[in-house]
């Protein structure tokens, strides 16, 4: 799931060509369970073998990378899952749904009323509704999946990045990779949500009893309309992105990513020879949430 020989550190650039990073292809690492989350997830899977688990049981909506990746995650697993999903059930299911439903999950659809309550329900009320099945919160955020993040430290060199930055969901992929810091590096979150205040403190939460981690900061100012919003100007520079660099990006982290990166580029946030890592979270499967075209790739 996890193949390291198959990351590379690509190059980027700001749109008008004065700075320069790089983007640690985390999109690349497999062909279908790419990205942060088999990261994120390996910690629950793990969980779930050693208890005897005969499966998991996550929450999502129509486009979630997470239950994708949670589907094909458990059948690789040999377990199996089920994916409680937000709405009714339509005529035709998304691209995701369908690949979710062919990996072997059972696709539960509930209210958005029901979905927010047994979302938010206590752990030892969910486990008794499903009884022998690991709970993995929506996302897959919480300890073990910061836990499993951390992971994706092992492949950057160290001392190679003085800043590492990501986009930011639930904050649980940089909260694991904060936990994981080695000397020197800083880190930055870019918050995908609208008026997501909370994000820094969930983080520090996540990142409590860990003795010693690194200085970061989170911004919310570039979440261009809020989760998964996008408009033309966000399609333009992702194009633009791509025929620049090569590297494909999704509508709703990374596109939003790498453009708050050259954001920040143009108002000269950046020391000039600081060296900055971007890490590519994957999500390319949501674009297919798009009409055909408006994107140069995919
Ligand atoms: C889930 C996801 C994230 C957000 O991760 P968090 O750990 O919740 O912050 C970022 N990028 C992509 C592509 C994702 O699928």
């Amino acid at each position: 799931m996890i193949r390291p020989e198959s990351i590379s550190f690509d190059d980027a650039s700001s749109r008008d060509g004065r700075f320069d990073w790089k983007v640690m292809r985390l999109d690349l690492i497999d062909p279908v369970i790419s990205g942060n989350k088999p990261f994120k997830l390996s910690e629950y899977i793990s969980s779930a073998k050693n208890s005897g688990h005969r499966g998991m049981v996550t929450f999502g909506g129509a486009w979630s990378n997470h239950i994708h990746a949670t589907a094909y995650a458990t059948r690789l697993a040999g377990m199996k899952s089920i994916g409680i999903i937000r709405g009714e059930r339509p005529a035709i299911l998304s691209p995701t749904l369908s690949d979710a439903e062919q990996a072997g999950m059972e696709l539960r659809f509930i209210s958005r009323t029901d979905y927010k309550d047994l979302r938010d329900l206590r752990d030892e009320s969910l486990e008794e509704a499903f009884p022998g099945y690991t709970l993995v919160p929506e996302g897959g955020a919480g300890k073990p999946g910061m836990r499993g993040a951390a992971g994706i430290m092992e492949y950057i060199p160290s001392a190679a990045f003085d800043w590492i930055v990501c986009a930011c969901g639930t904050g649980t992929t940089l909260a694991g990779l904060i936990s994981a810091a080695k000397v020197g590096q800083q880190f930055l979150g870019i918050s995908v949500l609208k008026g997501h205040t909370g994000l820094k403190s969930d983080i520090n939460d996540m990142l409590k009893y860990t003795t010693e981690y690194a200085h970061f900061e989170v911004i919310d100012r570039f979440h261009g309309g809020g989760y998964a919003k996008y408009d033309d100007e966000l399609i333009n520079y992702m194009n633009d992105f791509h025929d620049r660099t090569g590297i494909p990006t999704d509508i709703i982290y990374t596109g939003k990513l790498m453009r708050a990166i050259d954001m920040l580029c143009q108002e000269g946030v950046f020391p000039p020879d600081v060296r900055v890592l971007a890490i590519h979270s994957g999500g390319l499967q949501g674009n297919r949430s798009l009409s055909h075209g408006r994107l140069h790739f995919s």
